[in-house]
């Protein structure tokens, strides 16, 4: 992941950007995600997402002019969450968008506050937030047939930050940039 400077999100409208609240792993932990990937895609097949795309999003922002960041930082500030752990351990499919993913089966509450904090505070700010039921998740996989959901090894993430990203096509695929972090307590 790199942190670019704020240019050229949009060659169509250079001054917004496509952005999203999201939880990144650390190497080790993005090490793991990766094989969780290579091991679901033997059994279900589809496209791979790159080592370097895996994330769970906590709320999605879409095109938002590039202004805004200072108001969104706000939002993120209010924030107050103690650091906790993730086990992701359970596969699933979501069949309307031939997604395979990684899930946990219990989710901490800490997350789930987390999650609620900062939809809070942006909707409190105008934003636009999701409000269907929050799924944790990593996408592993585009495209793919499913199938019953194989044993997986349990990935244990902790988590002590999340992060503003910004995602761009490329020829080869999205890429996402961190624009900003915030530690967790
Ligand atoms: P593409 O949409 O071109 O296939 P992508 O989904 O990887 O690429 P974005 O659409 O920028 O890239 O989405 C960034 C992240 O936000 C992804 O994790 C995506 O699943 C999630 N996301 C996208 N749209 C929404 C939405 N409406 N509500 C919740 N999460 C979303
Ligand atoms: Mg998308």
């Amino acid at each position: 992941m790199t942190e670019p400077g704020l240019t050229g999100s949009d060659p169509a409208e250079p001054d917004t950007l496509r952005l999203f609240f999201a939880l990144w792993p650390d190497d080790a932990t993005r090490d793991a995600l990766d094989r969780a990937g290579k091991w679901l895609h033997q059994h279900w097949g589809g496209r791979r997402m790159r080592a370097d795309t895996l994330h769970i999003t906590l709320a999605f922002l879409g095109s938002t002019p590039a202004e805004q960041l200072d108001v969104l930082a706000a939002c993120a500030d209010t924030v107050r969450i103690d650091a906790f752990e993730l086990v992701l351990d359970q596969a699933g499919y979501w069949r309307h968008n031939r997604i395979g993913w990684l899930g946990a089966g219990r989710t901490p509450p800490q997350h789930f506050e987390l999650v609620g904090a900062l939809s809070t505070a942006l909707r409190g700010a105008g934003f636009a937030v999701d409000a269907r039921p929050h799924v944790p998740h990593v996408t592993l996989l585009r495209n793919s047939a499913g199938g019953a959901p194989p044993a997986c090894e349990p990935v244990h993430w902790p988590i002590r930050d999340f992060v503003l990203v910004a995602s761009r096509r490329e020829a080869d695929g999205m890429h996402y940039d961190a624009i900003r972090r915030w530690p967790l307590a």
